[in-house]
């Protein structure tokens, strides 16, 4: 115990547990709540999109132009707000650099521990936030010019974008031995994902590499794929 706390992870996150973790955080229902949510966004939208029959053409576009718009948004904001002081936006640096980063480092990825997804998983009304808040950017042109389904399929994208935001980056900081993380460690593009954002937590990385936590097309394109997340080790 003495040894682990020299350890300055094991010290911090003993710090979070003490001082910052609400007593009444109870991470199992935290996910439950998150899945339910997920799915009553992704049906309500689905539903919205096949509104009028088979989905049009301008529906499927809306929900490929959405996962696309989401995965600019996670770049975007997990480089220039998460990982840099802006005015007003001080808390969401804390809470990643600080808080999250504090958590994880490249050699301590996971933890078992069940009130620890409170640092890894997304309180539920944040993700409703987000929903609300893209749909009431995108929804009103796209109902105007296309329609219920167009901005179905834009809603449908951001349901999903959200949840895979939410799922993936569980996964990297689930303990190895999980079934979850057993199932998903068996596919090579998983795994590199995995790589990619453990390369990000480094911290001599994690100001300038891996701020996709998805699908890394933003980090390929502005040259920030961490190159370190190609060598596949054993497993
Ligand atoms: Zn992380
Ligand atoms: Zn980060």
């Amino acid at each position: 115990m003495q040894a682990a706390m020299n350890d300055p992870i094991e010290r911090y996150r003993a710090n979070y547990r003490s001082e910052i973790l609400p007593r009444r955080y109870d991470g199992r229902a935290n996910v439950r709540n998150n899945a339910l949510v997920y799915a009553a966004l992704a049906v309500a939208s689905a539903l919205a999109m096949g509104s009028m029959g088979r989905p049009a053409r301008a529906a499927w576009i809306a929900l490929a132009a959405s996962l696309l718009v989401f995965n600019l948004f996670e770049y975007a904001y997990h480089r220039w707000v998460s990982h840099r002081r802006q005015p007003g936006l001080r808390r969401s640096y804390q809470r990643h650099a600080g808080e999250h980063h504090g958590f994880f480092d490249a050699a301590n990825m996971t933890s078992p521990r069940m009130e620890d997804y409170h640092i890894t998983v997304h309180p539920t009304g944040t993700i409703v936030a987000y929903f609300i808040a893209f749909n009431l950017a995108f929804a009103p042109p796209l109902l105007w010019l296309w329609g219920l389904p167009a901005a179905g399929g834009f809603a449908l994208g951001i349901a999903l974008s959200l949840l895979q935001l939410d799922l993936l980056h569980f996964y990297y900081h689930l303990a190895p031995s999980t079934p979850m993380c057993r199932f998903f460690d068996r596919f090579g593009y998983m795994r590199l994902l995995k790589r990619m954002h453990a390369a990000h937590h480094d911290r001599r990385l994690m100001a300038s590499h891996g701020f996709n936590i998805t699908h890394p097309l933003c980090d390929f394109l502005l040259g920030t794929f961490p190159k370190e997340a190609l060598r596949d080790g054993p497993r």
